[in-house]
């Protein structure tokens, strides 16, 4: 008889590892100490659960395991941003990023090997939709990470802005956020974390029913359909009026507001028009927005305003009455950036076989 294979405890919400447990002859309450063991002290290997039995660890050895990534690089900028490679298992790479001080201590991670966006000044988008991350591949990047930087005990903050679309891989990213929520784990509320899409608008009705709901940022870019659809070509499906309609139907809490990202492009977005333009846009929407200027790289076509140019852009969004900010960029030198995760080796379908996907 073929034994079956172990189940990968990493992709089990509390509930499930409990079943999972009872199922094969374990006693229930376990699955609260491993959850400890596994997600708020990082440790993966059954013989150092000290709380267990001897005996218990080598059942437990049998039938479960702790898959977990690979640290396979840890890149340091010289601003304090550290960049993990982590390699899945099988062998695919990703990158996640801690961003110290802005003001809270803050862990980027990824929802894909790669992105089928292909947004026209994001590295990540070039190299098309690899594969989807599984939940406990998006979560482990969380605990890898609050492990390497000793803040697994400390709040962080999460963005689900490495690489790929959170959205385009709803199911797996709201069960990580579920797995990371667990309060026998690292316990995170969803006020800590910030989710953003290019506005994919289905997934984002659907997210506006969830229970764990993280806070949202779009990823907006450009004030007219011609141009956001140059840009971020997802546009064509879901247009900007469709977008601001899903958030303004968003429900958003209390003293809180819709994120607006907007990269800035030198002559293609960031003219005094574009600004004016974007302010009516977001006219009656809780909304604040996080101007981003361009993380130039080899291969994208675009140039970084000047710094005089983001200011005006900015004063045109604040006589407005619109809260703004310019994001500073990280990690530059060690490519940890906004738009500069990349790794090589993926094999990549056509942009428009992507789209054909997400689309159907
Ligand atoms: N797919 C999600 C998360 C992506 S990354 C989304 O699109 O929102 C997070 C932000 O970085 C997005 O707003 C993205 O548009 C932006 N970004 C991508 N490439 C960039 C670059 N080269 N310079 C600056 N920001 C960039």
């Amino acid at each position: 008889m073929v034994p079956s294979p172990r189940v990968n405890i990493t992709e089990l919400e509390l509930a499930e590892l409990e079943q999972a447990l009872e199922a094969r002859g374990f006693d229930r309450f376990r699955g609260r100490q491993i959850y400890r063991w596994v997600h708020k002290r990082n440790v993966t290997d059954f013989s150092l659960m000290t709380d267990l039995s001897q005996a218990l660890r080598i059942r437990m050895e049998a039938e479960f395991v702790v898959e977990t990534p690979r640290v396979v690089a840890d890149e340091r900028s010289t601003d304090g941003t550290r960049k993990l490679v982590l390699e899945l298992a099988d062998k695919r790479r990703i990158e996640s990023v801690f961003i110290p001080d802005t003001p809270a201590m803050t862990f980027c991670v990824s929802t894909q090997v790669g992105c089928a966006m292909a947004c026209g000044f994001c590295l990540t988008g070039k190299m098309g939709l690899v594969r989807h991350l599984s939940a406990g591949e998006i979560a482990a990047q969380v605990r890898l990470l609050a492990a390497a930087t000793n803040l697994l005990d400390q709040p962080f903050n999460i963005v689900l802005m490495g690489m790929g679309e959170p959205l385009h891989n709803y199911d797996n990213t709201m069960k990580a956020l579920r797995i990371l929520h667990e309060e026998q784990g690292l316990a995170v509320s969803p006020r800590r974390i910030t989710l953003s899409t290019v506005g994919i608008v289905p997934a984002l009705d659907r997210l506006a029913q969830e229970t764990l709901m993280p806070n949202l940022a779009i990823s907006l870019h450009a004030t007219t359909d011609e141009q956001r659809t140059a840009l971020v070509p997802p546009n064509r499906k879901f247009p900007l009026a469709d977008i601001l309609d899903a958030c303004r139907r968003f429900p958003v809490k209390k003293r809180s507001r819709i994120t607006f990202e907007y990269v800035l492009l030198e002559d293609v977005n960031d003219t005094a028009e574009d600004a004016k333009r974007l302010a009516r846009l977001l006219d009656g929407i809780k909304a604040k927005v996080n101007l981003i200027p361009l993380n130039p790289a080899p291969g994208i076509p675009y140039r970084r305003p000047s710094d005089a140019r983001v200011d005006r852009f900015a004063q045109i969004l604040a006589d407005r009455h619109i809260t703004v900010s310019v994001r500073k960029s990280r990690g530059r030198d060690i490519r940890a950036a906004c738009g500069q995760l990349i790794v090589e080796g993926g094999t990549a379908k056509s942009a428009a076989q992507q789209m054909a996907l997400l689309i159907n």
